[in-house]
């Protein structure tokens, strides 16, 4: 475990060779910021938005929850999805699940953990939604299948929501993207309901 002094001088050299390479990187960034796309992942610190994409500090928005959900009373998520959208313009949304999420697991098990239980419900609602396909699968596959079953469904809250519906309506183009991340080979998948064509290679 690092201490919290190192976390102080890791940031103060990152700004110092940031600057080294663009010496205007800060007084460009402290102007404005013109992301193309709002990412909504999981808050595992396991899945950071920018690094496993290869994004700077200025390219992504970022929101992240425990299971990457978008519920539709969530005014944190929702303010983020019509700021992004109305104001910053994003071409993109990505909603980034991952495999072996402890959110997920959580919800599929009949354990109690709190306050989180009433968030985890929302997940448990889709493990009921498909329980036929879940029943036939072993823990493993359970749990992988509705990492998945999660993003896809949160990715269709985010085409219903009305910021969304919205901005297609007056001729913005938003693309919604149902990615996930496997934290074994460090790889972003595309799950079949995503606004563009599964990328295979
Ligand atoms: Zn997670």
């Amino acid at each position: 475990m690092k201490k919290i002094s190192q976390l102080l001088e890791n940031n103060k050299n990152w700004s110092e060779s940031t600057k080294e390479a663009d010496p205007e990187f800060f007084n460009r960034l402290s102007e404005r910021q013109k992301p193309e796309y709002l990412w909504i992942g999981c808050s595992d610190s396991r899945v950071p938005a920018n690094q496993i994409v290869g994004l700077i500090p200025g390219d992504i928005f970022v929101h992240r929850n425990v299971a990457n959900l978008v519920v539709h009373t969530d005014f944190n998520c929702l303010s983020v999805l019509q700021y992004a959208v109305d104001v910053l313009k994003v071409k993109h949304v990505i909603v980034c699940g991952h495999y072996g999420c402890g959110g997920v697991d959580a919800a599929l098990g009949d354990q109690q953990f709190g306050l989180i239980d009433n968030w985890l419900g929302h997940i448990k609602d889709i493990a009921y939604k498909h329980r036929e396909e879940l029943s036939v699968l072993n823990a493993d596959e359970k749990s992988a299948r509705m990492c998945e079953l999660n993003v896809m469904e949160q990715a269709d809250n985010v085409r219903r929501s009305n910021i969304v519906k919205d901005a297609i309506a007056r001729g913005q183009s938003v693309n919604v993207h149902s990615w996930i991340y496997s934290l074994r080979n460090g790889r972003v998948k595309v799950l079949a309901n995503s606004d563009e064509p599964e990328i295979t290679q």
